[in-house]
């Protein structure tokens, strides 16, 4: 347990549920991350946690920012970034939000479809543009295929397009999906990428940057490897298909930077038994509406701690509190809970600096939106 956190949730009892992020966590993985990575320019992806606070502070370490929307492209430029420090990454864009964008300063732009990348010729003439290519995603617990990239010979394709829309067509991008446990997958991405810069080049396109997205992960409840070995399968993959002429290399870490630096404090409403015969059911004041959303199909299994309480445990459903049957978080992963647990007491959630906050409903049967403490 985080003790800045045990000490500031002792001292202000905070309305539960709530977020707390320890920014410290957050700065210390911001520079681990530089240290084991240094040959990449750290691009955070604002849609993990995009409280304030976080951003300013690594708008002052030096980050970059990965934005999907105008609202986080305004929240990182009220918070200390200028615009050459965004890349609009988001292949979906309305073609007034990349105008407006453009007008504001951004000059670097994703696409995965010619469609888009028409828009961008546009609304936004002249920018760095770079293609995202599909790839499995396999490995990662919460997967980001298919949805975006297109194949790498479509990506050739619409590079040459970009170029001959006055465009500057600039590099190549994929995700391999997030909370990748694979350290593997890296590989193949890279891989693609390098062939993409060889067929480009006999048409006389010389692309300069790779963007390997994000996918390092948290600490939920399995084991996980330290980033020092997956910068070193990273930086493995680049040397060994792009040799010593690397590229400008982009990284967009969103759950490793801040992840491990929050918990989310909730509190026991309900304790029942079915009289089924089957495990105990937790209610909590948490759910999959107010900032669990990552629980979906049970795919992101977090660290749970019920300080204060111990002695026997017993297998427990773990629910929220809102009128809707989606709002289980585990029924089939084994979680276990003390039996003197009572209503009442508190249940820290480990790990929930990333997707929560900002996965949280505005107010589905009431409930408030997950809120955040920065500390
Ligand atoms: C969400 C997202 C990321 C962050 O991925 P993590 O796995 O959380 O590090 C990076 N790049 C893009 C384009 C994204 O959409």
């Amino acid at each position: 347990m985080n003790k800045k956190i045990s000490r500031f949730l002792a001292e202000t009892v905070p309305e539960t549920p709530c977020l707390v992020v320890d920014l410290d966590v957050v700065a210390k993985a911001y520079d681990m991350l530089r240290r084991y990575l240094p040959i990449a320019s750290v691009y955070y992806a604002v849609k993990a946690n995009p409280a304030r606070e976080i951003v300013a502070m690594l708008a002052e370490m030096g980050s970059n920012f990965d934005v999907a929307s105008p609202a986080e492209i305004a929240l990182c430029l009220a918070n200390g970034a200028t615009a050459e420090r965004l890349s609009f990454g988001n292949t979906i864009k309305k073609e007034r939000d990349i105008a407006a964008a453009y007008a504001a300063g951004v000059r670097l732009f994703a696409f995965d479809s010619e469609a888009e990348l028409d828009k961008l010729a546009r609304a936004a003439p002249g920018a760095r543009v770079f293609c995202r290519i599909l790839v499995s995603c396999e490995g990662a617990e919460w997967p980001l295929s298919r949805k975006f990239g297109c194949t790498p010979e479509l990506a050739v394709k619409l590079l040459c397009r970009a170029r001959d829309r006055g465009l500057d067509p600039y590099g190549v991008s994929f995700h391999v999906g997030s909370q990748q446990t694979d350290l593997g997958q890296w590989d193949g991405a890279v891989a693609s990428a390098a062939a993409m810069f060889s067929l480009l080049a006999k048409a006389d396109i010389n692309l300069r940057m790779v963007n390997i997205g994000g996918g390092f992960p948290a600490q939920y409840r399995g084991d996980i490897s330290p980033v020092s070995r997956y910068a070193g399968a990273v930086t493995a993959a680049l040397t060994k298909h792009f040799g010593n002429q690397l590229p400008e290399i982009i990284v967009e870490p969103g759950r490793s930077l801040v992840g491990d630096a929050g918990i989310i404090q909730t509190e026991v409403v309900l304790i029942a038994d079915k009289g089924d015969g089957g495990k105990r059911w937790v209610y909590l004041d948490a759910g999959k509406f107010n900032g669990l959303a990552e629980t979906m199909d049970e795919s992101i299994k977090y660290r749970i701690e019920t300080p204060g309480r111990a002695g026997e445990t017993g297998p427990v459903v773990l629910a929220g509190p809102t009128c809707d049957s989606a709002d289980i978080l585990y029924e089939k992963a084994d979680y276990r809970m003390p039996l003197a647990l009572r209503v009442g007491d508190k249940v820290e959630i480990q790990s929930t600096g990333a997707y929560t906050s900002s996965y949280a409903s505005v107010g589905f049967n009431g409930f408030p939106p997950l809120r955040t403490y920065c500390i």
